[in-house]
């Protein structure tokens, strides 16, 4: 039944979590991957092993499906501008566009009003030399492509040699970034349906440890001002896209609570992996009822909680976690517990709203 299967183009937990919610509203699911029995389609009902790219496997993919969509943002933007004349794909290509490319996505981000740190686009070892000036010697150095978990990054304190930097990361397309003096990190994950109307769950605090995300909390060590105003720019975001799906932005609180984005991700998000133990409708469930034009739920939160990432070896200490009272288990379905990897991840209730 054409008119009930979704395409996932991805094939990692955020596809098997997008997966398992499909599947209780009766849409099927069909991942497009090319690593063979992958997280996500352990629990689809079906893959195509492909690459993302693979003009035939994307035919085949719009021929199966009444939607697609996807679970990770570096999905090339020509495979979904491809697919989109075949079948709606949501959220929209242009989103994949902005969030891909980190000056691209900076500017986007200001056209909308949305505040980031000051960014210069470097192209050379001078143009570096010239920006850190302005900074006064300060800034945070990234690849405008394919960076994450902060890797592709130097980071400038006053007074350190920026000698080679650029050589150093790939002589690539850089942006350097003001330093931003944040106390912490939060991200505000959002949806919008088919037809326009936006719901944004509560903002989540989160500390990363190595560059990768170990814990979400809610709710986050705000002011209700600065939660308005991450509400506010999920809003215009979206909007400004005509977005349809979830997304998810991270920010920046300042000293002075300032409220700076850092990044966005057209897509669920880490950071929202809380909303399964402590909303009704989880990210992934928002996500599917957006793309597939069912109405949105509401993102209340009937609990505070702690999601925390289970990486690499943390999943030795999985019996213990299953002997906690009001503690969610989640696994992936990876079997190697390499460093680095994120194998699964657990939240924990710590008490009613
Ligand atoms: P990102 O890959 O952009 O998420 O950056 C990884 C981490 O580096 C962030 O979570 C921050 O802790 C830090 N960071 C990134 N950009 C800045 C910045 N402009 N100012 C200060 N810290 C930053």
């Amino acid at each position: 039944m054409k008119s009930q299967t979704i395409g996932i183009i991805g094939g990692g937990q955020l596809g098997r979590m997008l997966a398992m919610a499909a599947s209780r509203l009766n849409f099927r699911t069909i991942i497009l991957e090319p690593q063979p029995d992958c997280p996500a389609a352990q629990l689809a009902n079906s893959q195509i092993v492909a690459a993302y790219d693979d003009r035939e496997a994307l035919q085949s993919l719009a021929e199966a499906c009444a939607v697609v969509t996807y679970e990770f943002e570096n999905v090339p933007v020509e495979a979904a501008r491809f697919l989109e004349k075949l079948v709606p794909v949501y959220p929209p290509p242009q989103a994949l566009e902005v969030a891909q490319d980190r000056l691209t996505e900076k500017q986007y981000l200001n056209s909308c009003g949305i505040p980031t740190a000051d960014f210069r686009a470097i192209g050379s070892q001078e143009d570096l030399e010239t920006a850190l000036e302005e900074f006064e010697g300060e800034g945070v150095l990234k690849t405008c492509r394919l960076g994450y978990d902060g890797k592709g990054q130097a980071v400038f304190r006053k007074g350190d040699a920026a000698d080679g930097a650029f050589a150093r990361l790939g002589g690539v397309p850089l942006i350097l970034e003001s330093f931003v003096p944040f106390v912490r990190e939060i991200s505000i994950i959002a949806g919008r349906g088919l037809d326009g109307r936006i719901e944004c769950y509560d903002p989540a605090e989160n500390v990363h440890r190595s560059g990768i995300l170990h814990t979400s909390t809610v709710p986050a060590n705000i002011s209700g001002d600065v939660a308005a105003r991450a509400g506010d720019s999920a809003i215009r975001l979206l909007t400004a896209l005509d977005y349809v799906g979830v997304l998810g932005i991270e920010f920046f609180v300042t000293t002075d609570d300032r409220l700076i984005a850092n990044e966005i991700a057209p897509r669920v998000h880490n950071s929202g992996h809380w909303t399964e133990a402590a909303c009704v409708i989880s990210q992934f469930e928002q996500h599917i009822r957006a793309v597939g034009g069912l109405p949105l739920g509401s993102p209340n939160r009937h609990s505070d909680c702690l999601m925390q990432n289970l990486i690499g070896d943390d999943i030795l200490a999985l019996e213990s976690w299953a002997l906690e009272d009001d503690v969610l288990i989640h696994l992936y379905g990876k079997t190697e517990p390499r460093p680095g990897r994120k194998m699964g991840h657990i939240t924990r209730l710590t008490g009613r709203r």
